[in-house]
C-alpha cells in the first residue's frame, strides 16, 4: 500500500496545509487513477473511524511543500483522472475552496469525500463547479448519530446534504460501515429509504485493525453473507453494492 506523506504550501499569506496523500491509487475512486489527498481535523469522532491520526488537526504535522503536490499532478495530468479530497473532514478546512481551485485549474478530475455535515460547503464546491463526484458517509440510522459519531450533530444539515447530492446531477453515491453495536441491517435500511433516489449506496466492511478509539478493534466484524444479504435488501431502495469482503 502507497505510503501517506505530508503536504503543506502557501494560501496567500497563511501557509496551504493538507495532511497527507497518496500519490496514485485505483481504490478511492471506482478504480479509476486518482492521488488521494488528506486533509486534517473532523467534527465527529467515530469509534470505528479508520483514518485516527487525522481526527485532531493539531496533532498532524505536515511536513512536504504543497508544490510537490502540484508538481506530482502536473507531471501525471495526462493520464491520472484526478483527485480524491479526503479526511479528517474536507469541508471543514478553511482552505478547501483554495485547494479545491488549484486542484481543478491543473485540469484534472476532483472527489469529494464528506461526512456531510457542512451542506453549504458543498453547494458552493458545487456551484462553483469544483467538484466532479461527491462520496458522502451516512455514518449510522440518524438517530443513532450521537451514539456513532460522539458529536453534537445536526441531522437538518445530514439531510440537506443528502437532498443536494440526489438533486445536484453529479455523480455521487452514499455509504455506511456496517459495524456491529452501531449499524445494523435495520440502520442500513433506515438509511437506503432515506437516500433512495441517489446513484448509488455502498455497504462497506468494517476492518477493526485501527480504530480511533482502542476498544473498537474488539469488535467482530458482520460476515460477509451478512453484508451481501443487507445489500440486497436496501437495493430494494437504490443500486447497492458491498466493499471490503472477500
Ligand atoms: S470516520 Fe468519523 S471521525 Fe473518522 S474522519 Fe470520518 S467522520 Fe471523522
Amino acid at each position: 500500500m502507497a505510503r501517506r506523506g505530508s503536504i503543506q504550501g502557501r494560501a496567500g499569506s497563511r501557509d496551504l496545509v493538507v495532511a497527507g496523500w497518496i500519490p496514485i491509487n485505483m481504490l478511492d475512486w471506482d478504480g479509476r487513477l486518482a492521488t488521494t489527498v488528506f486533509v486534517a481535523g473532523c467534527n465527529f469522532s467515530c469509534p470505528f473511524c479508520h483514518n485516527p491520526e487525522l481526527v485532531s488537526a493539531p496533532a498532524h504535522p505536515a511536513t512536504i511543500p504543497f508544490a510537490t503536490l502540484e508538481e506530482h499532478l502536473a507531471l501525471k495530468a495526462k493520464w491520472l483522472d484526478g483527485v480524491v479530497l479526503s479526511g479528517g473532514e474536507p469541508t471543514l478546512s478553511p482552505d478547501i475552496f483554495l485547494l479545491a481551485r488549484r486542484i481543478k485549474q491543473l485540469g484534472v478530475g476532483l472527489k469529494l469525500d464528506t461526512n456531510g455535515s457542512k451542506p453549504d460547503v458543498i453547494l458552493q464546491l458545487m456551484e462553483e463547479g469544483l467538484v466532479d463526484c461527491v462520496a458522502m458517509d451516512v455514518k449510522a440510522g440518524l438517530e443513532n448519530y450521537p451514539h456513532a459519531v460522539r458529536r453534537p450533530v445536526s441531522v437538518d444539515a445530514l439531510r440537506r446534504s443528502i437532498d443536494l447530492l440526489i438533486s445536484s446531477g453529479i455523480s455521487h453515491e452514499f455509504r455506511t460501515t456496517l459495524v456491529p453495536g452501531y449499524v445494523d441491517r435495520n440502520d442500513a435500511l433506515n438509511i437506503a429509504e432515506i437516500v433512495a433516489g441517489g446513484q448509488r449506496y455502498a455497504l462497506q466492511q468494517f476492518n477493526p485493525a485501527v480504530t480511533l478509539d482502542p476498544e473498537a478493534r474488539d469488535i467482530q466484524p458482520y460476515s460477509s453473507g451478512y453484508l451481501r444479504a443487507v445489500a440486497e435488501d436496501c437495493s430494494e431502495f437504490l443500486p447497492t453494492i458491498v466493499r471490503g469482503i472477500g
